[in-house]
């Protein structure tokens, strides 16, 4: 329904006259905060009214098709200070469809102090996702990518330059970590060893446990401050066992690594698994859960199927973000295996136990995703074949292809992780 912007300042007015005071239903992750300052006011509001009738776009927050009357019912619903810095995630991200015209970097500015890389698949299969984390004092990258000869210090030194000139600073620390120590996450450190004012932390359980002081691995969990900025340390082997979680209380953001992320979940330690999971849903029961965010994409956007293991082009991806309640579906599965390991495909996960007879032992192996048989590297050089090279997208670097179009809307209209 399209109203005019001047027909609604009369109802605009009562309400405000009414009092705004107790947003009732406002959550904790709630929209509308376009400029990120914590609050929701009259600023967002004209950022809203601004865009009236516009099709799409961040302030069409109930992803209708245009901006109107319900948008804005949202926005006053969400009226006051917020509990958490609110952010925006691209509409799809570099999916191995556009090699040539790709960067090899996709830098995402989810907030003014938060930044989402992701590699290229064209570079690496496996296409992993990094995490910029900007405090006063620190700035903390979760991984460095898969290699594949991606220039990940250049990008970051560059965001990091920007971010000091946008707010007049000269210098700030930058605290290099890991999700975990495979490969796909660590290979670009030696561009960050040895710059200024750099540090970055080992691979190893015991490097990471000593520089966060965990004292009691795995069960204790550690405040980390950035600087006005704490992320929560909490670590969760199973997966890999130097496999840590990031909670940002600034952004309500679960960073959980390969741990939990919309794809294959390998797990190497099943009883260790169950209890990270288990950890990281009691940590963040009272806790605004914004989004729940991995470092993979491998599911597709239809249910349950996900892509060919080494794919290097992702049609119709999944949306990175996942929420508090994929968290629990986790849990809930892996409690009730009872301590016997199961495959098990969820529509936006699949439980992978590896050492599996069957379907799962195929791409097994105890290296994130890297096939350890002979009959796993034929399969994905197979499907390795079928997939280069990788389709241009008509038109160049500007132009979305048609395909490219519904998935945009798809993921739209999907609203996965709220
Ligand atoms: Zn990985």
């Amino acid at each position: 329904m399209r109203i005019p912007a001047s027909a609604l300042i009369v109802s605009l007015i009562a309400f405000v006259t009414v009092g705004l005071a107790a947003p009732a239903g406002a959550g904790p992750c709630d929209v509308g905060d376009f400029d990120a300052d914590g609050t929701i006011d009259g600023t967002d509001l004209a950022t809203l009214l601004a865009a009236w009738n516009e099709p799409g776009g961040p302030a069409d927050l109930d992803e209708g098709g245009d901006v109107g009357s319900e948008d804005l019912a949202i926005l006053l619903a969400n009226w006051g200070e917020q509990a958490v810095l609110a952010g925006t995630f691209p509409a799809m991200w570099i999916n191995g469809g556009a090699c040539g015209f790709d960067p090899e970097i996709q830098v995402h500015q989810y907030n003014e102090h938060t930044y989402i890389l992701r590699q290229s698949l064209c570079t690496n299969f496996e296409g992993p996702f990094m995490y910029l984390l900007f405090g006063e004092d620190t700035v903390l990258m979760q991984d460095t990518g898969a290699g594949g000869g991606i220039h990940i210090g250049d990008t970051v030194y560059g965001i990091i330059a920007a971010w000091l000139e946008a707010h007049e600073r000269t210098s700030i620390d930058l605290v290099v970590t890991h999700s975990h120590g495979h490969g796909d996450h660590v290979q670009g450190d030696s561009q960050f060893i040895g710059q200024p004012n750099t540090t970055v932390v080992g691979i190893s359980q015991s490097a990471v446990a000593s520089f966060f002081g965990i004292s009691n691995w795995p069960t204790q969990i550690v405040e980390y401050d950035l600087g006005g900025r704490i992320i929560d340390v909490i670590p969760i082997p199973g997966h890999q066992s130097a496999h840590i979680a990031l909670y940002d209380r600034a952004t309500g953001i679960l960073f959980t690594g390969d741990t939990l992320y919309p794809g294959r979940l390998y797990i190497s330690n099943f009883a260790q698994y169950v209890a990270s999971i288990g950890r990281m849903v009691d940590f963040t029961a009272d806790k605004p859960t914004c989004h729940v965010l991995g470092t993979h994409i491998e599911m597709t956007n239809t249910p349950g199927v996900d892509f060919n293991f080494g794919a290097t082009f992702h049609p119709d991806e999944h949306p990175l973000q996942l929420g508090r309640e994929h968290l629990v579906e986790l849990h809930d599965a892996v409690v009730a295996m009872n301590g016997s390991p199961q495959y098990e495909v969820h529509d936006d996960f699949i439980i992978f136990p590896l050492g599996l007879a069957g379907p799962a032992a195929d791409a097994g192996g105890d290296d994130c995703a890297r096939p350890h048989t002979e009959a796993a590297y034929r399969a994905m050089l197979r499907a390795a074949a079928r997939l280069k090279p990788a389709p241009r997208l008509e038109g160049g670097p500007s132009g979305l292809g048609a395909g490219v179009a519904r998935v945009y809307f798809r993921q739209r209209a999907r609203k996965v992780g709220g």
